[in-house]
């Protein structure tokens, strides 16, 4: 999977992502990441991208020719790739922005599944909206608080989508039960030594009876999820079991 990322600040994308697990999936080829510089691609004769808002107010606001030119290089880079022009599908182009849907799991398990993801990552007041209309960008959200830019945010999906692309995490990071899986939270977590600081790991993951310790976690992951996000056991996916042990604790917190 290719992530191609239109930013005013390519080193911030390159440093974030070539590290850790995105480093290694980067090496392996299971994903590859451009971080592609827009004012490389201005008109302006001062290297210039962004402008006074139109109709007055602070700031500047980051103007269209260089973004659009920027679009067209990416979209070359994704016909050079693919010479044969097997996907003949237009690629998704993400603009991060406080005002999008917000991203989630649901969203990262849906773009995992793309083979080309433009992301456009925005500065100082925003981007100017006609650019937006043009590549027909969806708006994603991390959430209802306003950064300084989008590439932390940029980051923030690369990181979360490229974990669910094959290949990227190994055997000891498999990413199929985890908090959000079935809009349930994991389970309690726990490793060696036995015994710490007087606390004992409970008894149930000690007895080697597979069947037992996974209705403990799926039970465990119940409860959390009942403490922690109630929100989230309305898409829940539980059986008629479940339901009814969900019940109970429900009743016995009353
Ligand atoms: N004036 C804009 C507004 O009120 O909607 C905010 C601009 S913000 C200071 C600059 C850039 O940071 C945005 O264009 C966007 O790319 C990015 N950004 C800020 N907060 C974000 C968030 N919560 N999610 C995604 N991107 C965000």
């Amino acid at each position: 999977m290719n992530f191609y990322v239109m930013t005013l600040f390519p080193e911030m994308i390159l440093q974030g992502v070539n590290t850790s697990i995105t480093g290694r999936g980067i090496k392996s080829g299971a994903i590859s990441v451009e971080a592609v510089h827009i004012r490389d691609y201005t008109t302006d004769k001062h290297g210039k991208t962004e402008d006074a808002p139109y109709g007055g107010g602070v700031g500047l606001v980051m103007q269209a020719q260089p973004i659009w030119d920027c679009y067209q290089a990416v979209l070359g880079m994704i016909r050079e790739r693919d010479p044969e022009n097997k996907t003949t599908k237009q690629p998704r182009v993400l603009y991060m922005s406080p005002q999008g849907r917000v991203f989630d799991q649901k969203l990262a398990e849906e773009l995992s599944a793309e083979e080309d993801l433009i992301m456009l990552c925005g500065h100082y007041e925003g981007v100017d909206e006609r650019v937006l209309e043009l590549m027909g960008a969806e708006e994603i959200s991390i959430g209802d608080y306003v950064l300084t830019g989008g590439e932390l945010p940029a980051m923030v999906l690369i990181d979360s989508i490229s974990r669910l692309v094959p290949g990227v995490l190994g055997k000891i990071e498999s990413a199929e039960i985890e908090s959000f899986h079935d809009n349930l939270l994991e389970y309690p977590q726990y490793s060696r030594p036995e015994v710490f600081m007087d606390r004992k790991v409970p008894e149930i993951l000690l007895s080697g009876h597979h069947a037992n310790v996974d209705k403990w976690r799926r039970e465990q992951s119940i409860i959390r999820t009942l403490q922690k996000r109630p929100d989230l056991l309305e898409k829940a996916e539980l059986s008629e079991k479940e339901k009814k042990y969900l019940d109970s604790l429900r009743k016995g917190m009353l």
